[in-house]
């Protein structure tokens, strides 16, 4: 089959190598040209590409299972793989790997290095303009104007690709009212990182602002504040001197970044709007929306960054869709139908996740008490842990991704009891969202002047 992959993101890349070793001809179109000659790497299309990014289990095992090699080349690239602490006799067993530490930009250009020594595939650059159609399906795409014939056409072409969109039924979602503000530093020769509390780094959540550390590949880490997108008085962090100054007052920040420990390695980066979307393969009808084309990764579902779901969602959808297609090698329409009706079972969750979580989490920081007039979110569930840690094997195959959301309402009944009985999830030291706003006020007025 002639298949041709719109965009080189990590779905279109791992999608475009799986389907070229299973004997298609494969082309994988993106308008970025990918690094630069000095390593540098702007990959202004995709404005998450510098942001923290941590790389789940499941992201591991789709390398392992589909592309073994660019595992062992993102080992050799520097990425660190998260294991769980040794018990107190040592391990024994094999190693278990719960995600990677690396920085995006590793990780996509190993990926992107592998793609173009892929035998059968080509990479190209250019801008996919639309979607060719004929007899009812679609026949191929056109890059800059020039027609590009093929039997299948995968976009994958991201959160903020228009490919294709008004074909299907509107997306569901939109503004998750949380936004980002994060740097990258690089820790000093000889120093060791700074405290963790969980795989994926080390997480605060104060009542008003949450406070985040990303580890990643060679001595780099993200620092990352994010707030409510209406908090308005937090909006300076943004600038250099203001979130230096929240990043010395926020305790685990001040920690990270000591200039004994790290120092800048980026810029001040902030994030564009954080999105809990989601959007399916039919159109308003309920039918395919075009025989041959199929939407997959973040062109389906994307959803707030700050628990790094992204890419493992996009590439659960990609090891799908490759079965489906192998199911149905000559009816992509019925791939298709299927595929969507898997997303819904499996993906749209993690979006419903996101949405009713954010929202309370919004809601919380506006002032709010716990209610316990409607469900709990999961991040109030997974707190209550803390009260009582028998929960806690409960909540795991959530948090690892192995239990979809609904797999919390069994704690639901003791986390309502909990709340109910007045116990709030610890605040860990550090400045309130007041005087956060404060400093940066300060901060920002005395830059002005
Ligand atoms: C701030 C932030 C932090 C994140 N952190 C994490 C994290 O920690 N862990 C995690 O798992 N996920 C994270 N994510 C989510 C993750 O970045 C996405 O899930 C991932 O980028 C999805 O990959 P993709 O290949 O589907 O899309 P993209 O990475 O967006 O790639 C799409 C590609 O398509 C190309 N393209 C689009 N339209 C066209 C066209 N018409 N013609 C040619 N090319 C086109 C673009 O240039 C781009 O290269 C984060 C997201 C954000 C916003």
């Amino acid at each position: 089959m002639r298949v041709v992959v719109v965009g080189a993101g990590p779905t279109g890349l791992f999608t475009a190598m799986a389907l070229a070793r299973r004997g298609h001809g494969v082309t994988v179109v993106d308008r970025d040209a990918g690094p630069q000659p000095d390593g540098s790497w702007p990959r202004r299309g995709v404005m998450q590409f510098h942001h923290p990014h941590a790389f789940r289990a499941q992201v591991v095992e789709a390398l392992q299972a589909e592309l073994p090699e660019v595992w062992g080349d993102l080992l050799a690239a520097g990425a660190q793989p998260m294991t769980p602490p040794a018990g107190p006799n040592g391990s024994g067993g094999p190693v278990q790997v719960m995600g990677i530490r690396c920085r995006r930009l590793t990780f996509e250009r190993v990926l992107r290095a592998a793609a173009e020594r892929e035998p059968g595939m080509a990479v190209r650059v250019g801008h996919v303009d639309d979607v060719c159609t004929g007899h009812g399906r679609t026949t191929g795409v056109r890059v800059d104007g020039i027609p590009f014939d093929a039997d299948l056409v995968v976009a994958a072409s991201g959160r903020a690709g228009r490919l294709g969109r008004d074909l299907r039924a509107p997306a569901r979602g939109g503004d998750c009212g949380i936004a980002y503000v994060s740097r990258q530093y690089r820790l000093n020769p000889d120093a060791v990182p700074g405290p963790m509390n969980s795989p994926l780094g080390q997480i605060d959540l104060y009542p008003g602002y949450q406070a985040i550390v990303f580890p990643h590949d060679d001595g780099i880490f993200s620092a990352v504040i994010t707030r409510s997108s209406d908090d308005g008085a937090l909006t300076a962090l943004r600038s250099t001197e203001v979130f230096e100054a929240a990043a010395r007052a926020i305790p685990a920040l001040a920690d990270w970044t000591d200039p004994a420990r790290a120092r800048p390695y980026t810029p001040v980066l902030p994030g564009g709007r954080l999105l809990n979307t989601f959007q399916g393969q039919l159109d308003g009808d309920g039918a395919v929306a075009l025989p041959g084309l199929v939407f997959v990764g973040d062109s389906v579902c994307t959803t707030n960054p700050v628990v790094g779901r992204g890419v493992t969602t996009s590439l659960l959808q990609a090891g799908e869709l490759l079965r489906l297609v192998e199911e149905h090698p000559h009816d992509l329409a019925a791939a298709t139908l299927a595929f969507d009706g898997w997303c819904t079972d499996n993906i749209a969750p993690w979006y419903h996740d996101h949405v009713a979580w954010d929202a309370d989490l919004g809601r919380r920081w506006a002032g709010g008490d716990v209610d316990l007039g409607r469900p709990l979110p999961s991040d109030l569930i997974v707190a209550a842990t803390a009260a009582d840690p028998s929960l806690f094997p409960l909540v795991v195959p959530y948090l690892g991704m192995r239990a979809l959301p609904d797999s919390l309402d069994a704690v639901q009944p003791r986390a309502r009891e909990i709340y109910a009985g007045g116990w709030r999830p610890p605040v860990p030291d550090g400045p309130t969202r007041d005087e956060l706003a404060e400093l940066v006020g300060a901060r920002a007025a005395a830059g002005r002047s």
